[in-house]
């Protein structure tokens, strides 16, 4: 039993299989722990009533996993073929690739970020890709989305319940996102637009707190690089599902997310896809979590069934 993957989708999924006594090998990446280790206060998980530490959470789902027998390997995986079982799986850097008779994938899905060095610097304490997990600290503060897309209108429209003000910075002047969402966001009476517009950097990286961003003109109405304060900015520039290793062997949407039926069950069987992997609507832990759980449930009865 093979689960892709070490955020809360794959971990829940362990944690299952372990229980079930299906010994599960969990493959983690170089980005173990997948989105909630990325986060800080995750106050909406239930059953933690004053919030838990996003890497707090996802790290306690570990440990459930290994006591009840998960067992571990590092890599981000190379190749997969799917074609025939056992599926085999090919890590970096390791020789010997791995057997699976059932396979959840819960790789996830990675946030796009700017990719600035001071606004990497700054995740966590200002800067997020998740308006719903970090909304609520900026409460009657002025912030920033990015974007113009559906994923930054609907980020924008969500922040206008706390923020003071939520100005929409695209780098165009043209939108991506639909008219029904892009004129929700324009009758906004909280939101305000800056369009042909980038940010080059988010201050303050020495204070570790977001103070302002310096931002450039992409068309030539602005001035060429100005200041403007700012207490968070938030990215909603979209996301990227972690599936390239199984192209052209499942079934994908127009943006590389996993196509699944019943929730959880992919074209070929014994694969299942569990979370973000499959999901570009909810994106929450816990639903990450309870698709896990439903990945786990299946791959053991289809092992079962198999006689395993
Ligand atoms: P998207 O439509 O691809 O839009 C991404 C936006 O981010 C674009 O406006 C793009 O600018 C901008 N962007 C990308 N990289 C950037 C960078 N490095 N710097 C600055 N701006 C950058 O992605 P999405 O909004 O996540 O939507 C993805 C899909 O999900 C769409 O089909 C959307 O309809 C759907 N969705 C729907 C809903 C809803 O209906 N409620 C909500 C979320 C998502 P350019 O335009 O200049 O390329």
């Amino acid at each position: 039993m093979v689960i892709l993957g070490s955020g809360c989708s794959g971990l829940t999924a362990a944690i299952y299989c372990a229980r079930a006594g299906l010994q599960p090998l969990v493959i983690e990446g170089r980005e173990a722990g997948g989105q909630l280790s990325l986060t800080t206060l995750v106050e909406n998980f239930p059953g933690f009533p004053s919030g838990i530490q996003g890497p707090e959470l996802v790290e306690n789902m570990r440990e459930q996993a290994k006591a009840f027998g998960t067992d571990f390997a590092t890599g981000d995986v190379t190749a997969a073929h799917l074609g025939e079982r056992p599926f085999t799986l090919h890590l970096e850097d390791q020789p010997e690739p791995i057997h699976a008779a059932a396979l959840i994938i819960a790789s996830g899905a990675r946030a796009r970020w700017l990719d600035l060095p001071s606004e990497q610097a700054l995740i966590g304490h200002g800067v997020s890709s998740c308006a719903t997990c970090d909304g609520f600290f900026f409460r009657d503060k002025d912030i920033i989305v990015v974007g113009g897309g559906d994923s930054a209108m609907e980020e924008a429209l969500f922040l206008t319940r706390f923020a003071k003000s939520v100005t929409i910075v695209h780098r165009r002047d043209e939108f991506r996102a639909s008219k029904i969402m892009l004129d929700r966001a324009r009758q906004h009476a909280k939101i305000k637009w800056i369009t042909g517009a980038q940010i080059t950097e988010v201050l303050d990286v020495d204070k570790k707190e977001v103070t302002g961003v310096r931002l450039q003109s992409t068309n030539g109405r602005h001035p060429a690089s100005w200041e403007m304060p700012i207490s968070a900015v938030f990215l909603g520039i979209g996301h990227e599902p972690n599936t390239r290793v199984f192209r052209g062997q499942l079934a994908t949407d127009a943006d590389g997310y996993l196509l699944t039926r019943d929730a959880v069950f992919t074209e070929i069987p014994g694969v299942y896809a569990a979370g973000d992997v499959q999901d570009r609507r909810y994106r929450q832990a816990i639903t990450a979590s309870g698709s896990g759980c439903m990945a786990a449930m299946e791959a053991e009865r289809f092992l079962q069934h198999a006689g395993h």
